[in-house]
């Protein structure tokens, strides 16, 4: 079967430009921590950039990490040069700069100069151990009519969760726009304000995947049966992704770093275009894409009693690392590659 590069528009690229951070959340997904060294350079950046841009149209730049900020001058040097040619750039960060007002507005001011045009500010009961949520409401503040496209606080939802949008509505904003798992709000739905920014609360579930792996489940909003539901994913492969460590992913949902199954090459060593037509033929790749983890996961452990699965899950994506990291079910699969093909080829002729 062929694979299905054809119908992936990878309008995004994301770079993990460190994983140097000066938090060490419980629950963070790319095990980002003060004592992690990888970064990249101004000049890899844009490198990384340009070879993206060889390969599809590229309408936005998110810049995450770690902590994009801890790169210094590379960063403003990376955002300069990329926004050039017209981009949208998005900055992801804890707002850990924000510590008063004259700090703050000057790292604004100079995102803004270097050509940030989105900011997320990420905010939850694990980010707040180590970054005041202070900082978040300061930067927030500060942030408004500075010309920005969109200000946004992404923050995970629990339970429990004492920093949850009704926290966000009575100390940062009561007429944030909001984006929640439960009501699928369309961009084109939010409201711009009179300053041209939309000001966005997104809210997620927390997902018990790198770091957070082991997090207690009544922290988290737990989805009964889902894995009995065979969600497909439709993000595999749909955007280009960058980790610190120059890995290509095949998203950015969880840790790819010595992912086998989603650490799809390496930057810098291979041409993109070869690396996405290889990984979009994979058989697993295209199996997660059509028949989801859920489906391969149980398919998997049905075949060998040692593969495990969990009682509960959050979403597909803690499925998915189940799946990936577990040499024995990727072992079963391939070892049952003719069954999967035709599988894959029942769903979508
Ligand atoms: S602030 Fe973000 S990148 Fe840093 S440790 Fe926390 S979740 Fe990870
Ligand atoms: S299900 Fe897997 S491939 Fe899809 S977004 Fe989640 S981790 Fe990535």
């Amino acid at each position: 079967m062929e694979g299905f590069e054809g119908v992936l528009k990878r309008h995004m690229l994301t770079i993990s430009v460190t994983n140097k951070c000066p938090a060490r959340c419980a629950h963070c997904l790319a095990e980002s921590s003060p004592s992690e060294r990888n970064h990249f350079t101004a000049s890899e950046i844009e490198q990384i950039y340009l070879s993206a841009r060889e390969l599809e149209e590229i309408g936005l730049v998110v810049m995450t990490g770690g902590e994009p900020t801890e790169l210094g001058d590379d960063l403003f040097e990376a955002i300069s040069r990329i926004s050039i040619s017209g981009v949208t750039v998005r900055l992801v960060t804890n707002a850990c700069w924000a510590t008063d007002s004259s700090r703050t507005k000057r790292m604004i001011t100079k995102l803004r100069e270097a050509g940030v045009n989105e900011i997320n500010y990420s905010l939850d009961d694990y980010h707040a151990v180590w970054i005041p949520p202070e900082n978040v409401i300061r930067a927030y503040k500060l942030s408004r009519a500075q010309g920005f496209s969109g200000v946004v606080v992404a923050a995970a939802e629990g339970p429990k969760s004492k920093y949850n949008l009704e926290w966000i509505k009575c100390h940062i904003d009561n007429d944030i726009n909001v984006t929640h798992p439960d009501v699928i709000a369309k961009s084109e739905n939010l409201e711009v304000a009179k300053d041209g920014t939309v000001y966005q609360a997104a809210i997620h579930g927390y997902s018990r995947v790198g770091r957070a792996h082991r997090m207690r489940s009544d922290l988290v909003i737990m989805r009964e049966g889902l894995i009995d539901y065979n969600i497909s994913c439709p993000e595999i492969l749909d955007q280009i992704y960058v980790d610190s460590e120059g890995n290509i992913g095949a998203c950015c949902g969880i840790r790819v770093t010595r992912n086998r199954v989603l650490s799809i090459g390496k930057v810098f060593e291979e041409n993109l275009r070869d690396v996405y037509l290889r990984a979009t033929s994979d058989l697993l790749m295209r199996a997660i894409h059509v028949l989801g983890p859920g489906w391969l996961l149980k398919f998997a452990a049905g075949l060998d009693d040692t593969v495990r699965v969990r009682d509960k899950y959050a979403n597909i994506c803690e499925m998915c690392e189940d799946l990936t990291t577990q040499e024995n079910a990727i072992e079963t699969l391939k070892n049952h590659a003719d069954y999967i093909e035709s599988k894959i080829l029942n769903m979508v002729s």
